[in-house]
């Protein structure tokens, strides 16, 4: 079933055109809203993505026919929150995929950050052809996004992510209060690209001191990608006295502003091809992938010339299991992406509590005094997969893992809770019009 192209997927569904997966922790398996639909369920069970994920939802959207969806990992320490990817799938099995990774990523991230929060995320899979560019289009699109989240009543906490600017978060926020990452017009926390930039730079201190490598005073740092965290970063790596920066990006735009803000600095940025892989190749201290996923794979791993790996980019191993150990046997440090990028959610996961100029809640991230920041965490992280022979991946995942455990000091559980009521009032057979 999971080989359905998205498309049958959408018109199999049952009546109400909704659907939802809930795991049983007392039968030890997930079970699906519709008998109908048990081989899905036991389908997805067995994906290796699959960790007793807590629940998923499914929906057409009735106006555009997009399949909208969220996914919840490990609630005990809050509701499941992450943000919302926006993108075209061939089928069912890589929304379901993304949605499973993502939101057990999402979990593990906010954990380590110490953030009250879960493992959230949502997928809206595109239909074909969809004017996904054209305003309206998705004026409307997120407000439905909305409103599909607001019958979810509070189990999942949506936020941007890939395929979704600010602008969508605030027409989210129109139809739902279960949505952060809204521009700071509307009370919200605004673009945390440069937090995130110099989160990263925390962990690459971190990790070139774990390895008696010093500071960045005087190193050579190689980016992939100058966009929003790039960008932000190249800045942050010039103020702790980078010798010189290597950067490449696909939009010559991107490639221009960069060149014009640093006139007067060593830093070489050239527009290249998607499937140029020359960045790998260029020998620096640092490599910092900051564009795509799965950038860490058989093809690139054997030309990185750098000692450390520590970017801003999701999901850098294409394969978690085998990249991370490839790495190890390089002997490169890898800092894992979720240890490293925090910021993103760490800027916007609260904005409910206010803000305060300038932060004490946010600056704690980037301070070595604080055992939770980023700076002793990546250290904790690599320090711990030294003494235990084990990846830094495996290390962080561990660590993670645990303090996902750790359960909300108010309100523990609270999704759990929430799936439970849905389940007994038959979400999948209302409609989405229908109130609660
Ligand atoms: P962005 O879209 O602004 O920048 C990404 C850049 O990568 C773009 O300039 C794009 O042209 C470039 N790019 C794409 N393919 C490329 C290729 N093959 N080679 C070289 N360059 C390529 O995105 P961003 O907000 O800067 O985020 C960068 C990464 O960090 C993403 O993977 C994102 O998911 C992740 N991330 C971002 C944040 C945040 O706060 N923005 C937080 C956590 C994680």
């Amino acid at each position: 079933m999971l080989d359905l192209d998205v498309e049958n997927f959408k018109a199999a569904l049952a009546p109400g055109r909704r659907a939802a997966f809930v795991f049983s922790p007392n039968a030890q398996a997930l079970v699906a809203s519709e008998p109908a639909l048990a081989p899905l369920a036991r389908a997805i069970s067995a994906m290796s993505d699959f960790d007793e994920h807590e629940a998923m939802f499914f929906e057409v959207d009735a106006r555009s026919g997009a399949l909208f969806t969220a996914f919840l990992h490990k609630t005990i320490r809050g509701q499941g929150a992450g943000g919302v990817r926006h993108w075209s799938y061939p089928t069912l099995g890589d929304v379901v995929r993304d949605g499973l990774r993502l939101s057990r990523g999402m979990g593990r991230k906010n954990a380590l950050a110490g953030l009250f929060w879960g493992g959230g995320k949502g997928v809206i899979a595109s239909p074909k052809g969809a004017p996904s560019a054209d305003p309206e289009y998705r004026r409307a699109l997120y407000r439905d996004y909305g409103r599909f989240i607001t019958s979810l009543a509070g189990a999942y906490v949506t936020a941007e992510d890939v395929g979704t600017m600010p602008d969508d978060m605030a027409e989210i926020f129109r139809t739902t209060r279960f949505v952060t990452c809204i521009p700071r017009a509307a009370g919200g926390s605004g673009n945390p690209s440069h937090a995130t930039a110099k989160g990263v730079v925390c962990a690459m201190e971190a990790a070139l001191e774990q390895r008696g490598m010093g500071t960045l005073a005087g190193k050579r740092v190689g980016l992939q990608g100058v966009g929003n965290v790039g960008g932000s970063m190249i800045g942050e790596l010039f103020d702790r006295g980078v010798a010189h920066v290597e950067a490449v990006d696909t939009n010559a735009g991107h490639v221009s502003a960069v060149a014009q803000r640093f006139p007067d600095k060593s830093l070489r940025v050239r527009v290249v091809d998607p499937a140029d892989l020359s960045i790998f190749d260029t020998p620096c201290d640092v490599f910092a992938p900051n564009a795509l996923g799965a950038i860490l794979n058989p093809r690139t791993i054997p030309r990185l010339a750098c000692n450390v790996v520590c970017g801003a980019a999701n999901n850098q191993l294409e394969d978690e299991r085998r990249d991370d150990k490839a790495l190890r046997d390089r002997g490169i440090t890898y800092v894992p992406d979720f240890v490293a990028n925090r910021m993103g959610i760490v800027s916007c996961a609260n904005e409910q509590y206010g803000s305060i100029e300038p932060d004490p809640a946010i600056l704690r991230h980037f301070s070595r005094d604080w055992d939770g920041g980023i700076f002793e965490i990546t250290r904790r992280v690599l320090a711990d997969a030294d003494r235990r022979g084990v990846t830094t991946s495996e290390a962080a995942t561990a660590l993670a893992d645990a303090l996902s455990l750790v359960p909300h000091p108010i309100f523990p559980h609270r999704a759990r809770h929430i799936v439970e009521s849905l389940s007994k009032s038959r979400w999948h057979a209302r409609s989405s019009d229908e109130p609660r």
